[in-house]
């Protein structure tokens, strides 16, 4: 039975979260299927930095950070994410970006676990996840090493000289969700530590930091949270972990009273000692306005929408694709999938580059993954037939042969 176009229209005409569309800037003529790598920009994040800009910055100068609330700005957003996440207030803090924020939360964790030498991660987790645990590692020289298994041996890897777990929640090549509540049972079993990596979860799938008793997490402003191009970072510490854990960047705003400028580090408050440095306060609008629209919609009605269109995107793209050899590489379980497709082609840098030339954008995952992002807040059911459309003329006409579609660049 095949899939078509008016269908779909019928089913965005039945779509309640169909009317948030309108609060994204979406160029004409693009589909875009990219949001897991940069979310689309809300249309009143320009007005909103702006204002920041010019009263904020421009008229209430540094009054501002007591006025205008600056300097509380990281944990009052923070505790909008933690919403998202499914974590109490005061448990999540925006800062720096995820990278900086795997090293502190892993840094804390290995010094909260001595004598356990192990960080358990998958292979396949996303570089920087694992590049950090490795810098980290070699800055302790205290013989740390990292146990990198395939996704389904996780917990048969967690051993007693365990002592973290660091997975990511939704694998950033093929899509596919761990199951948070047994992998962070299973880690709490052996007496490790978890953490979780979010990026490609918070605002696109549900999650449940509190309930999964998880002890540590980090995410991404820029995904599906709308934040815009290298918005800032955020963390989540378990409120029972809070008094417990030392991070190794100790910096003034992370400090008991910053404004005592007392010559040794004493610890602060809470999910506060999280904090390093001055707080990005122009980022910080812009990424309040990607999480206000994110908390507008119902997860339970966005994870339906997402696996709904992923559903339908992959047996469209399978239909459109058989032909050439095109393979699914994301899971086809919808309960094991998060908001992504992928496709895996030996030409998959080629077509990607002919597809973004109709318009279509998605991203090529090295080596051979073509990955179409569905954010359930702005894409229509029309777009994943059209974008399936795209695929098989893309294909028919040769188009990804073009020369100028061959050559990689800087960034993919
Ligand atoms: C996108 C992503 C990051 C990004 O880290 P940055 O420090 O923002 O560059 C980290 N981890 C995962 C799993 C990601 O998908």
């Amino acid at each position: 039975m095949s899939i078509t176009r008016t269908d779909l229209e019928a089913l965005d005409r039945a779509d309640e979260l169909a009317p948030l569309r309108e609060l994204f800037t979406i160029p004409e003529g693009v589909i875009y299927l990219d949001g897991n790598s940069l979310g689309a920009l809300p249309k009143a994040t320009p007005a909103r930095v702006a204002e920041v800009v010019q009263r904020e910055w421009g008229q209430g100068l540094i009054r501002s950070w007591n006025d205008a609330g600056w300097m509380a700005t990281p944990a009052r957003v923070g505790d909008k994410i933690a919403r998202l996440v499914g974590a109490p207030a005061g448990s999540v803090m925006v800062a720096d970006s995820t990278s900086v924020n795997l090293f502190k939360l892993l840094g804390a964790a290995l010094a909260a676990r001595p004598g356990r030498r192990v960080i358990v991660s998958e292979r396949r987790n996303f570089p920087t996840d694992l590049y950090i645990a490795e810098g980290l590692a070699a800055l302790l020289d205290q013989g740390h090493a990292l146990r990198l298994v395939e996704p389904g041996e996780v917990a048969g890897a967690i051993g007693e000289d365990t002592a973290v777990v660091m997975l990511t929640h939704v694998n950033y090549h093929t899509g596919a969700m761990h199951d948070m509540a047994a992998i962070t049972a299973a880690a709490h079993a052996k007496g490790a530590l978890m953490l979780w990596d979010l990026a490609h979860s918070a605002g696109a799938v549900p999650v449940d930091l509190a309930g999964c008793r998880v002890d540590l997490a980090v995410g991404c402003g820029y995904k599906f949270l709308n934040g815009g191009p290298g918005a800032p970072a955020f963390l989540y510490v378990a409120p029972r972990l809070q008094e417990e854990l030392r991070y190794p960047l100790t910096g003034w705003l992370g400090h008991a009273a910053p404004f005592a400028f007392e010559t040794g580090y004493r610890p602060g408050q809470g999910i506060a000692r999280t904090m390093v440095g001055t707080p990005p306060v122009l980022s910080l609008a812009a990424l309040e306005v990607g999480i206000d629209i994110a908390l507008r919609a119902p997860m339970e009605q966005v994870r339906a929408k997402s696996v709904q269109q992923t559903t339908l995107f992959a047996a469209l793209l399978e239909q459109a694709g058989a032909p050439w050899g095109f393979r699914l590489a994301s899971p086809r379980d919808a309960a094991r999938r998060g908001s992504q497709v992928c496709l895996a082609h030996d030409q998959a840098y080629a077509v990607m580059q002919a597809l973004i030339a109709r318009g279509v954008i998605g991203d090529f995952r090295a080596p051979d993954i073509l990955r179409f992002g569905i954010t359930p807040l702005y894409t229509r059911y029309v777009d994943l037939f059209d974008a399936a459309a795209a695929l098989r003329m893309v294909m028919v006409r040769g188009e990804w042969q073009a020369p100028e579609h061959r050559t990689r660049r800087a960034v993919t």
